[in-house]
């Protein structure tokens, strides 16, 4: 049986992240992707934001690694010739009942460390954006947006620099923990036995699926998998804003916002619609253009003057969630043996926003869990 120090499942902005850093650190890594390429899962389907960390209950795994990766990609982009700006985000109440939440959302900012966000007034607001309307807003200036498939791209030339291998088509099929580590069955065109003495599950949607076949990891210790959708439509000609532009948040998402491309080109997402199958294999993600009359009113609380017809089909992204509809939103989990108990088996759940954020942060926390071996 071939055997190798490490492997990494999934080839998505986090599980690219992750290999990197253990190859930087000096270990022999191998990436096993079930797909034909790199990144064509959540990673390729996102607002593509750079979240400054306002939302998330302070001392989570969300609060910490999104306030650290966001510095950390800022600094990477920058280096490595990224695409990215750090154009700053308002985030708008739109009704009296919303200001109190406004407030809350505010002091969350400073308790996360996130101390440059700044409360404007509505003239404020319309002096940086004649077109919205607020009666209040936060803004927030070290949001931003990335490229982020450039983003998967350097990642993964950094990884194979350090000695990283990347297999494509060779989706992990199931494995058992034995003495010697992880035994991986891998399927594709030449279907594999391998032996991992670490193996980081980053799957994705396809995470806990995969976690309950590893025969030696206590059910208990996977989560329940949920999906929910989300659609974008993108605004026909010029945008008014050059900032990103949010509602107030609600418990499945951030709210149907404005987020640019870095051509400047305005798109409106995603929605909310929970799906009653979280198997990535049965994901539709056609967009479904009935719901525009929907993105318009929602659009019209903050942007009163969308023209109409203004909207046509974007694309769709389907969130990988760990607390279903109804519930208070789960947090990153990044579980290694001190919550399993398997010696060299780290499994990331429910990475949904702000993973690509976080990514550099959360490949760093990885990787510290591992070498707790
Ligand atoms: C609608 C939406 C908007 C978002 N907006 C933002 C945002 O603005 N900012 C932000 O920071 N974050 C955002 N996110 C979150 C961000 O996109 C994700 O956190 C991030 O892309 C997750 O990356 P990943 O590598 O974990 O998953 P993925 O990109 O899904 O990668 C997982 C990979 O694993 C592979 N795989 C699955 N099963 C197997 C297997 N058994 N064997 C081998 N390979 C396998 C898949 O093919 C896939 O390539 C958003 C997410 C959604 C859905």
């Amino acid at each position: 049986m071939d055997s190798v120090d490490t492997v990494v499942i999934g080839a998505g902005v986090v599980g690219l992240a992750v290999a990197r850093e253990l190859a930087q650190r000096g270990r022999e890594v191998l990436i096993l992707e079930g797909a034909t390429a790199i990144g064509t899962g959540t990673s390729s389907r996102n607002s593509e934001v750079l979240h400054a960390g306002l939302y998330y209950p302070s001392g989570s795994l969300k609060a910490l690694l999104c306030v650290r990766g966001r510095e950390r990609l800022y600094a990477y982009c920058a280096e490595h010739g990224i695409g990215h700006r750090r154009c700053g985000k308002l985030i708008a109440a739109t009704d009296d009942a919303q200001l109190g939440a406004l407030r809350a959302l505010q002091a969350q900012a400073l308790a996360n460390g996130v101390d440059d966000v700044q409360w404007l007034s509505a003239a404020q607001a319309r002096a940086l954006e004649p077109q919205v309307h607020a009666l209040a807003a936060l803004l927030s200036p070290s949001t931003g947006i990335v490229d982020s498939h450039a983003l998967m791209l350097s990642l993964l030339g950094d990884a194979e620099a350090a000695g990283a291998m990347l297999a494509l088509a060779s989706p992990v099929l199931s494995a058992r923990v034995g003495e010697g580590g992880i035994e991986l069955q891998v399927g594709g065109e030449q279907p594999m036995t391998l032996l991992a003495r670490r193996v980081v599950n980053a799957a994705g949607h396809g995470a806990p699926a995969l976690a309950a076949r590893i025969d030696g990891l206590a059910p208990q210790h996977v989560p329940r998998a949920w999906a929910c959708k989300g659609h974008y439509f993108s605004l026909r000609g010029r945008s008014p804003f050059s900032r990103l532009v949010y509602p107030m948040h609600n418990s499945a998402g951030l709210g149907v916002h404005l987020t640019l491309d870095l051509g400047g080109q305005a798109r409106f997402g995603p929605d909310t619609e929970w799906l009653d199958n979280a198997d990535p294999a049965t994901f539709d993600y056609r967009v479904d253009e009935s719901r525009i009359p929907a993105f318009e009113t929602a659009i019209r609380h903050y942007w009163p003057a969308l023209p109409d017809g203004a909207l046509t089909p974007a694309y769709t992204g389907i969130r990988p969630k760990i607390s279903g509809p109804g519930q208070p939103a789960a947090d990153f989990r990044i579980d290694a043996a001190a919550q399993h108990g398997v010696p060299g088996l780290v499994n990331l759940f429910g990475i949904e926003s702000p993973g690509l954020t976080a990514c550099l942060a959360l490949a760093e926390h990885a990787a510290e869990q591992l070498e707790k071996l």
